[in-house]
């Protein structure tokens, strides 16, 4: 089958021509936030009304609904809240749509439940409120310590928010609690990074996620390092970072099981690890994605034409694509060349019927050689100088000629 895609903007996909399959993984995109941050690409808008997000729960659970007619069974085991800014929902609103979600479908395997939460915006009823609702896991958006860089950035929090916002989730009774960090951001020296990093680590969350900043196009951020007006960090100084990140927090028992994220053992985001292993997850709200058995879409990245087709009980999704066998191969290998553990020769064959060894022979080989992975009898991974060309690498496993095998 080659990848194409099916649709754009025309016909609405039809869920009956998906495979009767299990899905695993369920992700809600909430896509409100009181300040858009300079940095950010993830499709979210400021200024909205509680009735706008009253009637916004009203159609995800309206989307859920269209779910829930098959031939995909969604029976997740990981749920996540992602935006935007979830908790910026009003607290019956959430309410509601956590309610919402238990009626429509089957969380009896629901072994993990994330909201992201802004460390400015929880607390304590809306914490115990999360709890109550099956809610495990908090992820918080701490960025960076430095007043300065939290103003490069354009976030809107204080770093004592943070502690205060931990303290609160723990309060409600969270244990598993994940901060996000940026590293390599205009300005910021290696030893204001790791002051940062200590002020993380000094919170104890099991759990944390360091990204390098990237300018992703068309943000304020990409604009002012275009007009001259910002400097992106020297890519030696990028690697520096994520070294001593890598190592530091290893030293303190939360060891890197992918390239950005540390945790302590038993503390690895289950709901990204489905994403990282080619899992099947389906994504409600505007911009959300999904991918079932090759099938993958995302859904319209705007509020209102969202809302259209859902109140027209069409599921809105743009950039249907169905991925070819050895695409879709490719695509694992370059995700799973990312965590810790690597590529496992022989699980590998058995989920796509691709032997990695053969059909990437020549890329194990060359980047072997060269010392950038490490290669034995049972799989491949990234050796510490591969970490420095991570993404480029693994995108080697990826060919354009791949989507008509
Ligand atoms: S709070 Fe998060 S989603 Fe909202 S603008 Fe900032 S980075 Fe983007």
């Amino acid at each position: 089958m080659s990848l194409a895609v099916l649709n754009n903007t025309a016909a609405p996909l039809d869920p009956s021509a998906l495979p009767p399959v299990q899905v695993e993984a369920l992700y809600v995109h909430v896509p409100f936030c009181f300040h858009k941050c300079h940095y950010c690409d993830f499709y979210s808008i400021t200024h909205q009304s509680p009735e706008r997000m009253n009637h916004f729960v009203a159609l995800l659970l309206r989307e859920a609904e269209i779910w829930t007619r098959g031939p995909v069974t969604l029976r997740p085991r990981t749920i996540f809240f992602g935006g935007g800014t979830p908790t910026l929902l009003p607290i019956d609103a959430m309410s509601r749509l956590l309610a919402g979600l238990r009626e429509r479908f089957d969380f009896s395997d629901v072994a993990e439940w994330t909201i992201e939460a802004n460390p400015a915006t929880v607390t304590l009823e809306y914490c115990r409120m999360l709890r109550s609702a099956g809610v495990d896991r908090l992820s918080f958006g701490a960025q960076s310590f430095d007043p300065r860089e939290l103003k490069t950035l354009e976030r809107h929090h204080d770093p004592d928010d943070v502690p205060r916002s931990i303290a609160t989730a723990r309060d409600a009774g969270f244990t598993r609690l994940n901060l996000d960090l940026i590293f390599a951001i205009p300005g910021q020296d290696l030893a204001s990074w790791s002051d940062s990093l200590e002020r993380a680590v000094a919170l104890n969350t099991p759990h944390i996620s360091a990204y390098a900043l990237t300018f992703e196009p068309n943000t304020p951020i990409a604009v002012k390092k275009r007009l001259g007006i910002m400097q992106q960090a020297e890519e030696s100084l990028e690697l520096e970072m994520l070294r001593h990140t890598r190592a530091r927090l290893t030293e303190l028992g939360r060891p890197p099981y992918e390239v950005s994220n540390f945790a302590a053992p038993g503390e690895e985001c289950q709901h990204n690890l489905v994403y990282w292993t080619g899992g099947n997850y389906i994504g409600l709200g505007p911009s959300a994605a999904s991918h079932v058995q090759g099938w993958r879409w995302r859904n319209r990245p705007h509020l209102g034409e969202w809302e259209r087709a859902v109140e027209s009980s069409q599921l809105p999704a743009i950039d249907v694509e169905t991925l070819s066998p050895r695409r879709r191969a490719g695509e694992l290998a370059m995700l799973l060349l990312r965590l810790t553990r690597g590529l496992n020769f022989a699980d590998f064959v058995a989920r796509t019927g691709f032997d990695a060894r053969a059909a990437w022979s020549d890329q194990i080989d060359r980047f072997s050689k060269t010392g950038l992975l490490v290669c034995d009898d049972h799989g491949v991974r990234l050796s510490e100088r591969g970490l420095a060309v991570a993404d480029a690498l693994a995108g080697e496993f990826v060919a354009p000629g791949d989507d008509n095998e």
